[in-house]
C-alpha cells in the first residue's frame, strides 16, 4: 500500500514503515487499549504433587482476547508490552488480579496454597516493583508467602539491581521461583546466595525425557541441584505418565502440564478442585 502511494511520489511514510511496521504498530495500539477494553484474562493452570495428585498451587498466566485479532498468545504481545512499556501497567494488573483471585477462592470453598505469577524483567527495571507488590498484598488481603514470583535466569542475571529487589521480596516474606531453569545460564555461585524457594524445570528437558538421554541426564541434574541447595523443584510440561513417572523415580514430586491440566478459568479451577 504504501509501496503504492510511494510511486505516486508521495513517501510520507518512513523507510521502516513496513508491512512488518505497520502490523506491529496496529498491535501495539490495540494492546494499549486491551486492560480498559476488558480485553485481558488469566488463566489458572494447576500444580499438582505427583503422587497423590493433590493442588499445591497454580500459575496465573495472561490471555488478551481482541474481538478482531481473536485470542494472541503471550509469546506475541508481552515482548511487545515490554517493549511499549505496557508491561508496568499490564503486570500490575496481572499481579492484582492474581491476588483477589486467591481470596474469591477462598471465599467459595476452595483454598489454593499458593499463586505463582510470572515477572517480566521490564518490571525490575522500573524500581518500585517491591512497593507496589506490598500493596497490592495488603490491599487484597493475600498472605505474602502465598504469592510466588517467576523470574527467569536472564532477569537475575541481566537486571544490575535484581539481588536487591530479590532480597526486599523476601523480607516481605514473598516466594521466589526460577523459571524455565536451564535454558539461561546462571551461575550457580549466585543462586546459592539468592533467597529463592523453587527451581521450575523448563518444559524443553521434559518433552523427550524418556527418548534423550541429555535431556534425561539435565532434568537429573536439576532435581539434584535442587536438593543439595534445598530448593523446591517443579517440572513444566508433563504431559504424559511416562515423564510424570520419571520425575517422581528420580525424587521430583511436583508438576505442572497437560497429563494434570491445560490453563483454565478460575471458575473451571473451582469446579474441579473444590
Ligand atoms: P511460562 O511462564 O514458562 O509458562 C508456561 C507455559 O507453558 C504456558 O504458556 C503454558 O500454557 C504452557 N504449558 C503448560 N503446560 C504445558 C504442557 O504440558 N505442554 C505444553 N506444550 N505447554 C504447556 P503460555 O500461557 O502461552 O505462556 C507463555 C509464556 O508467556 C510464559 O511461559 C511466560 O513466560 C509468559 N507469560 C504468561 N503470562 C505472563 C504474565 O502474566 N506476565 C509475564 N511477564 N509473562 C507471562
Ligand atoms: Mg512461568
Ligand atoms: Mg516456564
Ligand atoms: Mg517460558
Amino acid at each position: 500500500q504504501a509501496k503504492a502511494r510511494g510511486r505516486n511520489g508521495f513517501q510520507f511514510y518512513a523507510p521502516s514503515m513496513t508491512g512488518e511496521g505497520v502490523e506491529r504498530l496496529r498491535l501495539e495500539t490495540m494492546l494499549r487499549r486491551s486492560i480498559e477494553k476488558d480485553e485481558i484474562f488469566l488463566n489458572y493452570q494447576p500444580q499438582v504433587e505427583v503422587d497423590s495428585g493433590r493442588l499445591i498451587g497454580v500459575e496465573a498466566l495472561v490471555r488478551w482476547d481482541n474481538p478482531e485479532l481473536g485470542l494472541v498468545a503471550p509469546v506475541r504481545f508481552i515482548p511487545l508490552a515490554e517493549d511499549t512499556g505496557f508491561i508496568n501497567q499490564l503486570g500490575k494488573w496481572v499481579l492484582y488480579e492474581s491476588c483477589r483471585q486467591m481470596i474469591r477462592w477462598q471465599d467459595a470453598g476452595l483454598y489454593v496454597p499458593k499463586i505463582a505469577v510470572n515477572l517480566s524483567v521490564k518490571q525490575f527495571e522500573r524500581g518500585s516493583i517491591v512497593c507496589m507488590v506490598a500493596e497490592i498484598l495488603k490491599e487484597t488481603g493475600l498472605e505474602p508467602h502465598r504469592l510466588q514470583l517467576e523470574v527467569t535466569e536472564s532477569v537475575i542475571m541481566n537486571t544490575g539491581d535484581a539481588l536487591v529487589f530479590i532480597n526486599d521480596l523476601h523480607a516481605i516474606g514473598v516466594g521466589l521461583a526460577i523459571d524455565d531453569f536451564g535454558t539461561g545460564y546462571s551461575s550457580l555461585a549466585y543462586l546459592k546466595q539468592l533467597p529463592v524457594q523453587t527451581l521450575k524445570i523448563d518444559r524443553s528437558f521434559i518433552k523427550d525425557i524418556s527418548t534423550d538421554s541429555n535431556d534425561e541426564a539435565i532434568a537429573i541434574a536439576i532435581i539434584q541441584l535442587g536438593k543439595s541447595l534445598n530448593l523446591s523443584v517443579i517440572a513444566e510440561g508433563v504431559e504424559t505418565e511416562d515423564q510424570a513417572a520419571f520425575l517422581l523415580r528420580h525424587g521430583c514430586n511436583q508438576a505442572q502440564g497437560y497429563l494434570y491440566s491445560r490453563p483454565e478459568l478460575a471458575s473451571v479451577i473451582l469446579e474441579r478442585w473444590r
